[in-house]
């Protein structure tokens, strides 16, 4: 047994508004750790269920009663009024909402629907409900719902499904999942559904998509009720004891709850999901769950914090989330992947920049853009090519392509992923389905416009005339085969060949096309396949395997392509093609030694503390009456006040108005700032003090002395705020928007009408700490932190070096001792270079780049190279390393 566990024992509370007192009494017999509630059962329940069973967990379902679709869908905002008040009414017992209930299920039962298309509307409509909800109530967390398993149009179902939600659960702050099994008569013995990856363990896939998630599972059970099997209640009590003991195992799960107390339903207890029979006695899984043994709990792993990208959907966490609020959304573009693993180290890529962790806690740049990728492989691809051509042997060149990538549409937000060339396993053929005339354009608009694609599916599109275009780069992850889409090829036949076949240009042109990817790609013929042997589909046509089984054709025209061998290759011109695209490759790493050397040694920009008189504890207290703490990691926001009273009032004097007249345990707010600018602590951080309501315990309290109904706060009051909420956003890592008014929570006048209209000081308040934050993002950068001290660089090119100037400097290197080399990369790393030779040899633009990234660059250039052997000779006879440089 595990020796510890962070899963709580759970159970689905009846669906009702009461529960009867034989499912308290099952709650308690089976030491029932978490209840997923309803949110239409009235909150004395709750209530009660906490007071008889310590630190019981609720999570509660904000179920729509009369199911989501007899009236359509609720608008977002319909959703929004409807539960913000029952949240708020559950505050006491709960903090933990899901949102529905299986929204895959088809409308007729209560879902969104099955398809991609209703997977992509929820995910858009929870992403609103998620942010509506959050405004109201701060303090709830918001669960992504538990799906049908397995349910859906998508090749595996659910899991398809939520894929396309991916955005909504990055979003969510948990996860819930669903799992469900039955055990048939007449199943081997040895079956274990219950055990498998497919059924009861089906949380294990969702938490391989999304590995950051906490789960709970919201609902279990054997269902073989709902199919006509029976179920003993001796097997019943093994199995769930069983399954829960195998969840003890996983660390990401926070609770389990089994399919259900009780229900008003007599069907639920017919088909032996109940626990407790309708006379309130109990099923024998009650006493064995009870009794069964339980390593101590331990809580779940805390969710790490995360930002969800807005436009892009995408969610960057832990070590990435520190380098992107660092160095932000400039230097980073917009993330473009989760975080997930490749060549054995967590990676995650942006618009501009690809970050992996190399080591635990410790990320670097990786070379990308997908421009340098793409190069990277292109080089790979044409050195081999150079390989075979000088061991004579033959190769295909490609067939005339008419390259349309650029001016095809594309979604304006949505991006295909990306990979290397060598993931390609699969050319995958398709059709059109629609007359033969169809153009790529035309198909790129109804797959971009009107199903939200982000371009043209197919990586190539052959017209009936034999024409071939490209219309997505190989490295491009285009969606044209389901799940085999990231290693395949997609090709698009123009036309529909369920009684007909291609044209005999189309075929010949598809022949030499394969031909050529088969070679480029180092397949052999049995990658070429049609969608339909690959995934559940009619494309390329019913002719492609039966009738005139177009597939043998094309084989035919591949093979035959492949025989004929192709066009001779200039070896020279594959030459200079390669050395152009090493200078790209060392552009991208230059860049990155830049951008590294700058993140090494950029300084924190820093905030000071601003002078603050602590009076916490001079100021009037309550007798008995105390203010309830916090951790200081549960601050969002900080709420500006007025005292509404003149500024000659003291903060002694409106603490002693709370303690007394108001019977509060203490002064309500955190800070008070005097009409002259003094600012003095009141409570500390960590104390939920009253002042704004529901936002107290995510909130600090400002208060400014003084009544800005008719008049603004002078300026040195207004200069002393902007300095503690430029403090506090730092220390508490909170953006600027986290300042908010008063009234911005509650319906009240205060901070005064000049907060947000007349004066409005709101915004001069914003203006200064944007001024005091932009102040430190121009502190100047120091020199680059650089291993190598004196790095000599010398030229070279692919067929050439510079041999003499490098026996020219023989006598300097031996003088000095240098690091010498042809590589810029190492260059960029060193405090100073001396580039020996002209601009022909190492350019200008190398230069400017050395001098870019920091370094202290010399060049030494005679008229030829003995003039360069001079000079260098005579810096070795004086001692003297540098010609114009005086080194540090
Ligand atoms: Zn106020």
């Amino acid at each position: 047994m595990a020796e510890t566990r962070t899963l709580k024992i759970g159970i689905h509370g009846r669906n009702d508004y009461n529960y009867p007192e034989s499912d308290y009494q099952m709650v308690k017999r089976a030491r029932i750790e978490a209840i997923k509630g309803m949110s239409y059962t009235g909150p004395q329940v709750y209530q009660r269920l906490q007071r008889d069973n310590q630190n019981l967990e609720v999570i509660i379902r904000l179920d729509w009663a009369e199911r989501v679709n007899e009236r359509g869908h609720p608008s977002p905002e319909e959703f929004r009024d409807r539960f913000v008040p029952v949240m708020n009414n559950l505050r006491s017992v709960t903090t933990k909402f899901e949102v529905l209930n299986e929204p895959n299920h088809s409308t007729r039962i209560g879902g969104w629907g099955p398809t991609r298309a209703d997977a992509e509307n929820f995910n858009a409509w929870f992403l609103r409900v998620y942010e509506l909800l959050k405004a109201a109530c701060p303090w709830a967390l918001i669960g992504y719902p538990g799906l049908a398993i397995p349910h859906g149009d998508f090749p595996d179902g659910d899991l398809g499904w939520v894929e396309v939600t991916r955005s909504a659960v990055n979003r969510a702050d948990w996860l819930c999942v669903h799992c469900y099994w039955q055990t048939p008569p007449g199943q081997p013995e040895n079956a274990q559904n219950h055990l498998s990856d497919a059924w009861g363990l089906r949380f294990k896939a969702y938490h391989q998509k999304f590995p950051d998630k906490i789960i709970d599972i919201t609902e279990f059970g054997n269902s073989n009720g709902q199919s006509g099997y029976t179920l003993a209640d001796g097997d019943m009590a093994r199995q769930y004891i069983e399954y829960y003991q195998e969840l003890f195992k996983y660390p990401y799960l926070n609770s389990a709850s089994a399919f259900i107390a009780s229900s008003p339903d007599p069907t639920w207890n017919s088909q032996g999901f109940s626990w407790v029979r309708p006379d309130g006695s109990f099923r024998k899984v009650v006493e064995a769950v009870g009794d069964m043994p339980r390593p101590p709990l331990v809580p779940a792993a805390v969710e790490e914090e995360a930002f969800v990208d807005p436009e892009t959907g995408r969610r960057i966490v832990g070590l990435f989330l520190r380098f992107y609020q660092k160095y932000g959304l400039d230097i980073c573009g917009r993330p473009i992947t989760d975080r997930f693993m490749e060549n054995g180290m967590p990676s995650q890529y942006f618009q501009r920049i690809a970050l992996e962790e190399y080591e635990s806690g410790k990320a670097r740049l990786k070379l990308v853009g997908s421009e340098a990728l793409a190069s990277r492989d292109t080089i790979k691809a044409l050195r081999e090519q150079i390989g075979q051509l000088s061991q004579g042997m033959g190769i295909i060149g490609p067939p005339p392509i008419q390259d349309i990538t650029d001016s095809l549409p594309h979604h304006p937000t949505k991006q295909y992923g990306t990979r290397a060339l060598d993931q390609i396993t699969l050319i995958s053929i398709n059709h059109t389905a629609t007359g033969p005339t169809i153009t790529p354009q035309r198909i790129a608009e109804v797959q971009v416009n009107q199903q939200g694609r982000p371009g043209i599916s197919y990586h190539y599109f052959i017209a009936a005339d034999g024409t071939i275009y490209q219309t997505n780069a190989l490295t491009t992850v285009s969606e044209h085969t389901g799940q085999f889409s990231p290693e395949s090829v997609g090709i698009g036949f123009a036309g529909n060949f369920t009684t007909d076949i291609p044209t005999d240009a189309q075929l010949g042109s598809g022949g030499r096309l394969c031909a050529y990817l088969l070679q480029t790609l180092h397949l052999n013929l049995e990658a070429i396949k049609g969608a339909s042997e690959l995934i559940q589909t009619q494309s390329p046509g019913l002719q492609w395997l039966q009738g005139r089984r177009w597939k043998d054709t094309l084989l035919e025209q591949t093979r035959a392509a492949l025989a004929a061998g192709g066009p001779a290759v200039d070896l020279e011109s594959l030459r200079r093609r390669i050395a152009e695209l090493e200078g790209e490759v060392a552009q991208q790493k230059a860049e990155i030694a830049r951008l590294e050397a700058q993140i090494a040694v950029t300084p924190p920009p820093v905030v000071a503390r601003p002078a603050i008189e602590d009076v916490t504890d001079k100021l009037p207290r309550h007798e008995t009456l105390q203010y309830q703490s916090r951790s200081v990691d549960s601050i969002q926001i900080l709420v500006m006040h007025h005292s509404a009273v003149p500024a000659s009032v003291g903060v002694e004097r409106i603490a002693s108005y709370y303690v007394q007249n108001l019977q509060w345990p203490g002064i309500g707010f955190h800070y008070f700032i005097t009409a002259e600018g003094r600012i003095l602590q009141t409570n500390a951080l960590t104390t939920v003090s009253y002042h704004a309501k529901d936002a107290d315990p995510v909130s600090v309290g400002i208060c400014l002395a003084g009544n800005f109904t008719d008049v603004m706060p002078p300026a040195q009051q207004l200069d002393a705020a902007a300095q503690l909420c430029t403090w506090l956003l730092q220390e508490l890592k909170l953006p600027i928007e986290a300042i908010k008014g008063h009234k911005d929570y509650v319906v009240t006048q205060c901070p005064g009408n000049q907060w947000d209209g007349g004066s409005n000081w709101r915004q001069a308040l914003l203006d200064k700490v944007k001024a005091i934050q932009a102040s430190l993002a121009a502190v100047p950068v120091s020199p680059a932190a650089k291993p190598l001290e004196h790095y000599v660089l010398f030229w070279q090119y692919p067929d050439s070096w510079a041999q003499k100037d490098w026996e020219g400097a023989e006598n300097y290197i031996g003088r000095f001792r240098p690091t010498c080399g042809f590589s810029l990369d190492d260059a960029l790393r060193a405090r100073y270079v001396t580039i020996i030779g002209g601009p022909l040899g190492v350019s200008t633009e190398v230069e400017q780049l050395l001098r870019q990234s920091g370094c202290i660059v010399e060049r030494i250039a005679g008229a030829d190279e003995a003039k360069t052997k001079k000079i260098l000779d005579d810096l070795a006879k004086k001692g003297q390393r540098f010609l114009t440089i005086v080194p540090a």
